[in-house]
């Protein structure tokens, strides 16, 4: 196996921007590009969820099973960094202790892929560092304090690594992309600066006058 390359602080890219990159990648250009947040009541109860899980306390034993709180985390493979909200060390039989991410978020119990790849990416992460399996982990919606289990599949493991190229892309091209009108908008802290129907009415304005002008074969 070849030496992983030497990688400084500025390669790294937060684990959660996958999250945004999946909601919208003009979204996460906004954010990680031009560096413009607009917090809403979705995303103070985010952070809210986060600060809960975050708490003073970084390790604790519960019904016998070992959490540790706000452990930082590294991919080199990926160029990713982040801090877990709760990683489990869950005791085998053999004595030896397998890691189980466990993500806060807000709301009901339901499932969202981009919750599930940056999920993935903290089991990643994981792997590099401690050099074992990491075949599962939970998200923990804070509203219905209900988990749901996610299993690291071939598949979800794969998304994860594309999203992760992705976004790497993305902002080494440094180009915010246009918007692309869709439901999700609707609940988008960024909508107002963003403006996606003014500038969709305007590329449609803009493709019917195309359209006018095109010269067809007879
Ligand atoms: S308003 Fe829509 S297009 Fe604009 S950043 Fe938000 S989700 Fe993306």
């Amino acid at each position: 196996m070849s030496p992983q390359p030497f990688l400084s602080d500025d390669d790294y890219q937060p684990i959660r921007a996958l999250n945004d990159l999946l909601f919208c990648e003009r979204r996460c250009a906004m954010h990680r590009i031009e560096n413009v947040w607009v917090e809403n009541a979705s995303t103070l109860e985010g952070t809210h969820a986060h600060q809960r899980a975050d708490r003073a306390v970084q390790w604790e034993v519960v019904a016998g099973v070992r959490a540790v709180h706000g452990l930082m985390i590294r991919c080199q493979r990926l160029r990713l960094v982040g801090k877990a909200d709760v990683v489990e060390f869950r005791r085998q039989t053999d004595g030896s202790e397998v890691p189980y991410p466990v993500e806060y978020k807000r709301g009901r119990r339901r499932k969202w892929d981009n919750d599930d790849v940056q999920l993935c990416a903290q089991a990643l992460c994981l792997e590099e560092m401690l050099g074992g399996a990491v075949p599962a982990g939970a998200i923990f919606h804070i509203k219905s304090k209900r988990r749901r289990e996610v299993p690291f599949t071939p598949q979800l493991r794969q998304k994860t690594e594309k999203t992760a190229k992705r976004l790497h892309e993305l902002l080494a091209e440094g180009v915010t992309p246009p918007p692309v009108l869709k439901a999700r908008c609707r609940g988008c802290s960024l909508k107002e600066l963003c403006m996606p129907e003014l500038l969709e009415q305007r590329r449609r304005i803009h493709d019917y006058h195309g359209g006018l002008f095109v010269v067809r074969e007879t």
